[in-house]
């Protein structure tokens, strides 16, 4: 068997479209929505981040707001910042770009910004209504996995879903959605006992570890859903997290990368933005846009 190939490449463009659509209704009515970004410090993976955030940012017909501190700046100098851009009516979305140097307190200046511009979801509030199942800002690169498996398998419900990582940006919140959508979820982790026989129980297998070709082809059901999130820089290139070769020889759709998982991430991200830019004039959410 030879799986589909999930192509996040042409997904994330197809969702740009739509939210270019959105964007240009919203001006009709006045409202241009705007994401700032706060880069703090140098780290050169953070800057081309930054620089394809705010590239996609603008092509979309949105306002983006650099910001670009040095790396010694203090944190209330900060969070100084961020209260001027919670209090800005023309910024909808903030977005502090991980990781902060180390001298800064990450939790404290995430959760000093409002709860309802925080659109990478990291904000405790956000963290929180995601787990009760209440109107949240959803973390983008699991909501760009949700959207590629729900277009993949229409519903959820009842599969069986294994998520490789706990970490609070992808594995939690992976978990948190699929379990929304009544998948039966197990999440596995360093610790997980006999992982390959958990994974082969999974119709979908969401990894997300950071270690190059760690899935092995023969954990795979045959005919699984299998997303890698996996971003590892390799002698060989960019490789995932997934024995890519072996597992689609099994699996009955998969997502390769590059080109899957990684192009949704900044597609959700304007999403996102345009999600709070309705919520902050009163308008509904943009449909399929959430979870
Ligand atoms: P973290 O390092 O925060 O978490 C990794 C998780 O993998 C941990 O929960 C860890 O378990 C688990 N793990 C590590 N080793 C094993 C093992 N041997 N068996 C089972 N589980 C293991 O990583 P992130 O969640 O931040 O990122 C994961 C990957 O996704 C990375 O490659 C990252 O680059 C990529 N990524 C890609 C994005 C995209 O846009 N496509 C966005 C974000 C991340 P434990 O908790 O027990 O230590």
């Amino acid at each position: 068997m030879t799986a589909q190939i999930i192509d996040g490449k042409a997904f994330a463009a197809g969702l740009r479209a739509r939210i270019t659509t959105e964007v240009a209704a919203m001006a009709d009515r006045g409202i241009t929505p705007g994401l700032a970004v706060v880069l703090v410090g140098e780290d050169p993976a953070s800057q081309v981040y930054v620089r394809s955030k705010h590239r996609q940012t603008v092509e979309v017909g949105m306002n983006s707001f650099e910001h670009r501190l040095p790396a010694e700046t203090d944190q209330k100098t900060l969070l100084d910042l961020i209260a001027q851009l919670n209090a800005d009516p023309a910024v909808n979305g903030i977005l502090v770009q991980l990781p902060l140097p180390a001298h800064l307190d990450e939790a404290l200046v995430i959760n000093a910004i409002a709860a309802e511009k925080d659109v990478d979801g990291f904000h405790i509030l956000n963290v929180g209504r995601l787990a009760t199942g209440q109107k949240a800002m959803v973390p983008c690169t699991p909501l760009g996995c949700l959207m590629m498996l729900r277009e993949q398998l229409g519903s959820l419900s009842g599969k069986n879903a294994v998520v490789i990582g706990r970490s609070n940006i992808v594995g939690k919140p992976m978990a948190q959605l699929l379990l929304r959508d009544s998948a039966t979820v197990t999440v596995a982790h360093s610790r997980t006992a006999d992982l390959p026989a958990v994974v082969r129980g999974a119709d979908i297998v969401v990894a997300a570890v950071g270690r190059p070709n760690f899935v092995q082809g023969d954990w795979i059901k045959p005919g699984a859903t299998v997303i890698d999130v996996g971003i590892n820089r390799t002698d060989d290139g960019l490789v995932g997290d997934v024995d890519f070769a072996a597992a689609s020889q099994v699996a009955g759709a998969i997502t390769p990368v590059p080109g899957g998982v990684g192009p949704m991430t900044i597609a959700c991200l304007l999403a996102n933005t345009l999600t709070a830019t309705a919520r902050a004039n009163g308008l509904p959410d943009p449909e399929g846009l959430t979870p």
